[in-house]
């Protein structure tokens, strides 16, 4: 997951009262419960990491991307993106880098696919 700053999300008054009707710091305690339960990883990846701006095909970085942009198509590859779904993808790669480095499970083929995840073949260390 993004490990998002709400306190700096706050204080954007146009996100203000969506994070803070989600109540975004329970939530992440909930799933950080869970996960423990379950014994799963969860792993947080860094506020600045620019998971909109990253071109998951490529890795362009598009440096002006806006809040207000919710689809852009990479200069360089052509790939046309949903910001939040190209996002998404950012951020499970950067995640798997992470577990690899945490327990040394390559799950690089885990790719979202119709909306669900694929399982890695990584044993009890596997993510679903
Ligand atoms: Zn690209």
């Amino acid at each position: 997951m993004e490990d998002l700053s709400v306190k700096g999300l706050v204080q954007n008054t146009d996100l203000s009262k969506h994070i803070a009707d989600a109540s975004w710091s329970r939530f992440v305690q909930f799933l950080e419960y869970k996960a423990k339960l379950y014994g799963r990883i969860l792993i947080k990846v860094d506020t600045f990491f620019p998971s909109s701006k990253l071109c998951s095909v490529c890795g362009f970085k598009k440096e002006d991307l806006k809040l207000s942009e919710r689809e852009w198509e990479c200069p360089v590859c052509k790939a046309k993106h949903d910001r939040d779904y190209n996002a998404t993808l950012n951020l499970l790669r950067e995640g798997l880098t992470h577990l690899k480095r945490v327990v040394g499970v390559d799950c690089s083929e885990l790719m979202p696919v119709e909306g669900t995840f694929v399982p890695c073949e990584a044993g009890s260390s596997s993510i679903h």
